[in-house]
């Protein structure tokens, strides 16, 4: 842990009337103030004391910047405040966005944490039909949101290729009348990919996003298939042949190539720096840090492959810290979830990541609908499901309407448990306006969806995550590091909020 979580007042003078309202902490040997609208600042510790006191002078170097984010009552232009903070929960009351779909739990492959839950490939009974496709994309394109993405999961999505088609083709056929932004995102191990599909999959312009763990010997560990194959061979025959497939089609490879997610495990701690070159020699300009997840088989093989909370944060800052470096030298990669994070800390705006937003996206900003139609708060209530509680669950499809998934008590509740406003912990946390809390993670590890926030790993990871990035704008002399970092909050046009991309 980097930052001190409190830090005691009690020594010092406050003149509440004189101050707006914020929330402290010390990152970086300074004082950082954030407020709901996300602005931040930094003090020395004698300035926020001069500050509390109420004896800022208005000719202080400081008392500019701390009044233009509304950090002293001074001029304070309340509705200019409330309309920067609508801003930033733009996304509250605008429905679902994110329709996952899993077409069928059949995969090929046996991966070591596999959140999903897989079935053999001899498990037809596991595909969804084409009626209930029919009815999940009338009921998702019944969402508010006027932006649609459907995300197809698995086992191996692209098993089930006719219902993906299905999918695609008549949810571009309702939108002919319904105008909305629509996107496809498919998350494939490509084991099953053939060329016909490929060359469907890029003329119609399904988002494509894959699985690489790193080097050879790491992918293959953790994502063991059947001994003649080589799952990383084939991960990157496809990637080629897509990213080829795109620049013959004159699209431009910036916005459109193979992304790539990755899962850290116990392999992936000890080789992180040849992991990061690995994604930059392909040209994938984003890699995502993704921690084991208490979900479907990871849970029994946790032993084998997991890793204590501070390994893994160490691990990220490492990361982080290479990242970086390749920046300083001018190599275009990023890191997911800093992006995610400095998103909220750099932009007027909130990228609308369903998992790290309050509340989170949980049946408000996404739906999940399983292979037999029932539907969930998240893919992640799905796997939860897959092992026997359907506590996520709120809805079966030709069963439950849109309007009564999205007011189902189980949403509601997920709602509250979320609401980082009101959490005790995030309350008073300056990583408020830039956090996310997942019931669902603190109901796996702790058997409820409340949990105390500074036991819970999500608490860690987001804390350290904010703090590694605040300590690096607190020492920033000449601006390289937020120079860098507000090049990562750069939004082209075809990213979207899906599995792939935060
Ligand atoms: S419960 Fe967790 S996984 Fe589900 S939407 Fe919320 S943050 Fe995401
Ligand atoms: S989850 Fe933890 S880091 Fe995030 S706001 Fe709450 S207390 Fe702060």
């Amino acid at each position: 842990m980097t930052a001190s979580r409190t830090i005691s007042l009690r020594q010092l003078s406050i003149s509440p009337e004189k101050l707006g309202f914020f929330r402290y902490g010390e990152v970086g040997g300074r004082m950082l103030l954030t407020n709901d609208a996300g602005e931040w600042h930094f003090l020395s510790k004698e300035d926020f004391a001069t500050f509390l006191a109420g004896d800022l002078s208005a000719d202080h170097a400081e008392y500019g910047a701390l009044q233009a984010k509304s950090f002293l009552r001074d001029g304070l232009d309340i509705d200019d405040l409330a309309s920067r903070i609508a801003r930033k929960k733009h996304f509250v009351g605008v429905g679902p966005h994110l329709h996952i779909v899993v077409t069928t739990l059949r995969c090929n492959q046996s991966c070591r944490y596999c959140h999903a839950s897989r079935t053999s490939m001899d498990r037809v009974d596991t595909d969804m039909s084409i009626e209930t496709a029919t009815q999940v994309v009338e009921q998702a394109m019944e969402s508010t949101s006027p932006y649609i993405n459907f995300e197809f999961q698995g086992g191996e999505p692209t098993i089930n290729m006719p219902v993906l088609k299905h999918i695609v083709e008549y949810s571009r056929e309702l939108n002919k009348e319904l105008g909305k932004q629509l996107d496809h995102s498919l998350v494939t191990n490509m084991t099953w990919m053939t060329k016909e599909n490929a060359d469907w999959l890029m003329d119609n312009g399904i988002l494509i996003c894959t699985s690489l763990d790193g080097p050879e010997d790491v992918h293959n560990f953790n994502r063991l298939w059947k001994k003649e194959h080589n799952a990383f061979e084939n991960v990157m025959k496809w990637m080629r042949y897509f990213n080829e497939g795109y620049i013959e089609r004159g699209r431009d490879p910036q916005l459109w190539h193979v992304d790539a997610l990755m899962t850290t495990t116990r392999k992936t701690i000890e080789r992180y720096k040849e992991v990061i070159d690995l994604y930059v020699s392909l040209g994938i300009h984003s890699v995502h840090i993704r921690p084991l997840n208490p979900y479907g088989f990871a849970m029994g093989t946790w032993k084998a492959i997991g890793y204590t909370t501070e390994e893994y944060l160490d691990y990220y800052a490492n990361c982080l810290d290479y990242i970086m470096e390749l920046n300083k030298k001018g190599v275009e990669i990023v890191e997911g979830t800093s992006t995610s994070f400095l998103a909220k800390m750099l932009t007027p705006t909130d990228p609308n990541f369903v998992d790290i937003r309050s509340p989170c996206g949980a049946g408000t900003g996404q739906v999940a609908y399983n292979y037999d139609g029932k539907i969930f708060t998240c893919d992640e209530g799905r796997m939860v499901s897959a092992v026997g509680n359907d506590l996520f669950q709120i809805g079966s499809i030709g069963e439950t309407t849109h309007e009564e998934v999205i007011q189902h008590p189980t949403v509601r509740a997920m709602a509250v448990a979320s609401l980082n406003d009101s959490l005790p912990s995030c309350n008073t946390c300056w990583n408020k306006p830039y956090c996310g809390v997942c019931p669902l993670h603190t109901y796996q590890s702790t058997g409820e969806i409340f949990g105390q926030r500074p036991n819970s790993f999500k608490c860690k990871e987001h804390y350290t995550i904010a703090s590694l990035l605040f300590e690096r704008l607190a020492n920033d002399p000449d601006g390289t590091h937020e120079k860098i970092f507000r090049k990562w909050t750069l939004t082209r046009p075809r990213e979207t909020s899906t599995s792939c991309k935060v």
